[in-house]
């Protein structure tokens, strides 16, 4: 299944001139449309992008650019997870490749950071009670 999503990437600045991008097409297999890049003041580079490729790909390269120490911020939509709805039965939790869904230890509650959160939609279906919402 083929994906497109338009999303904003910070590098920080130890990043800035790696061969990030490069992996990303030639690992990954993805298409990249650069709709604007810059340099902050803080030497921090930003690129808003749409990224397309398939399923696969795409998971991965997210994951890549996750773990090298990327931000990624979705564009145009929202994940948003209904508190009510959410029984915390932990089936989203392998799911989420950015590690936006974890396991409080503790209290056995299963976390939503908002801030790792890529919008890439994986949860969605999966979650029994459609705890996590799409909004535009
Ligand atoms: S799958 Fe749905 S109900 Fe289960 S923990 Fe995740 S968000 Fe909550
Ligand atoms: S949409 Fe769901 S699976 Fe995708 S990054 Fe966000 S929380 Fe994880």
């Amino acid at each position: 299944m083929a994906v497109s999503k338009r999303v904003v990437l910070h590098f920080p600045p130890r990043l800035v001139g790696q061969p990030i991008i490069y992996r990303l097409v030639k690992d990954y297999d993805l298409v990249l449309n650069i709709l604007k890049a810059s340099v902050t003041p803080k030497e921090e580079g930003l690129l808003v992008v749409e990224l397309s490729g398939d399923r696969k790909g795409f998971d991965e390269g997210i994951q890549y650019l996750t773990d090298v120490g990327v931000k990624i911020q979705s564009l145009g939509q929202d994940i948003v997870r209904n508190e009510a709805r959410c029984t915390h039965c932990g089936a989203c939790i392998a799911i989420c490749p950015s590690g936006a869904l974890s396991l409080d230890r503790v209290t056995r509650l299963v976390n939503f950071n908002e801030e790792k959160c890529t919008a890439c939609e994986l949860c969605v279906l999966p979650c029994p009670p459609r705890a996590m919402e799409v909004h535009f």
